[in-house]
């Protein structure tokens, strides 16, 4: 592994701002941001990321998880997953938030992770995190190893011939369907980016995962207030029930009055290169009653582009019954 140096935050961001050096402030670039470290320190002990500085971003007052004055939250950067997940005002109105989170990693893992390093964690294709394979998206232009050999827990909405890896995290899932705001600071001053324009597909360019320009900083995460009597819920599948990722996932936010489905939110995980709002699925369930039947036209909308590869062709029914099972139960009398 490299050295590098760990740089104070009180004069950093400007710093790196200024340098230019960095190509993004999280991909490949000499100069990146530590929070939790969970994601970072270990693709440096894999070589896959080989930074010449950290700057370590715990000291920065951002931290906190306050109510906004119109009912919604904000999310401090450094959060960390467990503060957030436990916090009373998510657990009482962003159930679906709570139970992603927790659904992820470890205690430990949680313990240090946070906010900002989890919309930023990195995929877990095996050919990515090997520096002797082929992959475009660790280093462009080497072929992608991963769409002819093993593709069993990757995507299969969004891929391009140049990379077809998952985005990993629980917790952009439920962001998305909670239609998250995501607020940086860079060189251009600050700016809000909707969760859904945050990650972006991988096409020709896989080596990028978001819009974050250099130097940019994310300083905290909105959530808008929560559609009264909402119901909300996040349904993992894996291999295994505990620190493992998800072959698929769904979350939920539905309202619904008489029986009937008055506004809905979706989004899947472990199927999508980014967390996969599925807005067809919400157009299928919108103002129809809520049965199975709804439920696996919704189902059948949000997998309509999915196109597998050799070894995932099970994800798209997975990923189809995982979210008629979460609809189900976000619809079931109390
Ligand atoms: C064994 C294991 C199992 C796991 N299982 C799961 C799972 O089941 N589900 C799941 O969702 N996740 C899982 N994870 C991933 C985990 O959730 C992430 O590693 C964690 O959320 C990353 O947060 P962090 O603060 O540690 O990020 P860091 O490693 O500190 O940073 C990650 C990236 O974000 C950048 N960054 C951090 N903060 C900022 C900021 N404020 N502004 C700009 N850039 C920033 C860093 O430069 C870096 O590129 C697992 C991880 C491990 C190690
Ligand atoms: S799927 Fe993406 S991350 Fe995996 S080997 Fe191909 S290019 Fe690399």
């Amino acid at each position: 592994m490299k050295t590098f140096q760990l740089t104070r935050p009180k004069d950093s961001v400007q710093a790196i701002a200024a340098t230019g050096k960095t190509k993004t402030a999280q991909q490949g670039a000499d100069i990146r941001f530590i929070a939790g470290g969970t994601t970072l320190i270990d693709l440096m002990k894999l070589n896959v990321e080989q930074p010449q500085n950290l700057v370590d971003l715990n000291r920065l007052p951002l931290d906190k998880i306050e109510a906004t004055p119109d009912g919604g939250l904000t999310i401090g950067a450094t959060v960390r997953n467990s503060d957030l997940a436990w916090h009373p005002l998510v657990r009482k109105n962003y159930r679906v938030l709570s139970e992603a989170i927790l659904s992820g990693a470890t205690v430990q893992i949680r313990n240090m992770a946070t906010t900002a390093g989890n919309l930023l964690q990195r995929t877990r294709c095996m050919y990515f995190r090997d520096p002797a394979m082929p992959c475009n998206k660790r280093e462009p232009g080497t072929g992608c190893g991963a769409i002819n050999g093993m593709n069993r827990g990757l995507a299969i909405l969004g891929t391009s011939e140049h990379c077809i890896a998952t985005n990993p995290s629980d917790m952009n899932v439920a962001m998305a369907a909670l239609e998250a705001t995501v607020h940086v600071r860079g060189g251009k001053g600050e700016r809000p980016i909707p969760i859904a324009d945050f990650h972006v597909l991988p096409g020709t360019t896989p080596q990028r995962e978001t819009v974050l320009e250099p130097g940019d900083l994310i300083t905290h995460v909105t959530l808008p207030p929560p559609a009264p009597g909402n119901r909300s819920l996040y349904l993992k599948l894996r291999d295994r029930t505990s620190y493992e990722f998800a072959l698929a996932s769904a979350a939920v936010v539905i309202t619904g009055a008489n029986g009937k489905i008055t506004r809905a939110r979706v989004a899947l995980g472990g199927v999508g290169t980014k967390p996969w709002r599925s807005t067809e699925a919400e157009a299928e369930l919108t103002d129809q009653p809520a049965n199975e039947g709804t439920f696996r036209k919704a189902a059948e909308a949000a997998l309509r582009g999915a196109k597998p590869q050799s070894q995932n062709a099970f994800k798209v029914d997975l990923a189809k019954r995982c979210l008629v099972h979460a609809l189900k139960l976000a619809t079931q009398p109390a």
